[in-house]
């Protein structure tokens, strides 16, 4: 079985030179894996627009409404962070679609694994708002949708951001378990390691933020004694994996030390658990380093991991989260 990869250059026509999610960060990201053998390795897929009640069974009529007017005109924006250029409704369709196909293909054997490059990102929109420059919410509808199928979906999020708007989508769910380490204080404020779920969802939502300048060796921690323990336990017929390169030690956006090695390190540990596992770009803005994070995702990804110089400082500074989050998950889970 193959690792596939979603891809289209219609992404490209979300762009707006002025911000930092923009069209350039795909070109950089392919450039980068074409320059390997990897390539050729892989099965690109290219994505179909996600049909319409995938969508609203997600997120609100109100909200689908909002960009579907912004994206009759030729720029807009939904708050100061996020833009709509004209015809979004569909690339943003298209990238929720994407995911959604190769989760199938991978819940279906038939793909091994797989990575879905595509843009606008969406871990922070939520049931009834986009935000964060994320339009609607990619692995939340993959996930939703993926239960039609099966019992149980892990979603992890590395992004350096806490993606708000898939702890908000299934917050009182226990067949989807959010798990999240992210930069705090920073943007978009949520991610307190007290938010554990509500009513059945209680105990399905892990969120360990971490102080700037935190790193690989951190995170290893939590991943040790928090993450892949709960994980474990909860058994899930799927992994789905929110990757944000904006947590390496070089993004303009980003406050945590992750070295580029790590991501796919972090592949690496998920694999052990439960080896049908499915990427998705989030954030990572910058060009000389996220193609580089991709690779070593990919690589894990084809069972033939690289690893790329790449030396940072970090701190390490855990004990604090460590605690609260075994206080809170050890009601839920044997940590
Ligand atoms: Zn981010």
């Amino acid at each position: 079985m193959k690792t596939q990869l979603v891809y289209s250059d219609e992404f490209q026509k979300h762009d707006n030179i002025t911000h930092p999610e923009n069209a350039k960060r795909l070109v950089a990201m392919m450039q980068e894996i074409k320059k390997t053998s990897f390539f050729e390795k892989l099965e690109i897929i290219m994505p179909n627009l996600l049909d319409e009640e995938s969508l609203y069974d997600v997120h609100s009529k109100n909200m689908i409404d909002k960009v579907k007017f912004a994206n009759l005109k030729e720029n807009s924006w939904l708050d100061p962070d996020t833009y709509v250029c004209k015809g979004d409704y569909n690339i943003a369709r298209l990238a929720a679609g994407g995911l959604v196909e190769l989760t199938e293909n991978v819940i279906n054997d038939k793909a091994r694994n797989g990575f879905a490059l595509v843009r606008p990102p969406g871990h922070h929109a939520t049931i009834d708002r986009s935000m964060g420059f994320c339009l609607f919410n990619n692995i939340a509808i993959a996930a939703n949708r993926a239960l039609k199928n099966i019992k149980r979906v892990l979603i992890f999020d590395l992004d350096v951001h806490h993606g708000n708007g898939t702890q908000d989508i299934f917050y009182n769910r226990k067949e989807v378990m959010y798990q999240s380490f992210h930069l705090s204080p920073h943007y978009p404020g949520t991610g307190d390691p007290h938010e554990i779920g509500e009513n059945e969802g209680s105990g399905f939502n892990v969120n360990t933020p971490l102080k700037y300048g935190n790193g690989d060796k951190a995170v290893a921690q939590l991943l040790d004694e928090i993450f892949l323990p709960i994980a474990k336990q909860f058994k899930p017929d799927i992994i789905l994996v929110s990757c944000g390169y904006d947590s390496h030690h070089a993004d303009m956006l980003g406050g945590l030390n992750l070295s580029v090695n790590f991501f796919g390190e972090i592949i690496s540990r998920f694999q052990k658990i439960q080896p049908k596992i499915v990427c998705t770009l989030e954030g990572g803005y910058n060009l000389d380093w996220i193609g580089k994070c991709l690779l070593s995702q990919l690589s894990q990804l084809l069972l033939n991991p690289i690893s790329i110089e790449d030396y940072v400082n970090e701190k390490k500074d855990v004990d604090y989260v460590l605690k609260i989050i075994k206080n809170e998950m050890n009601v839920y889970w044997k940590i």
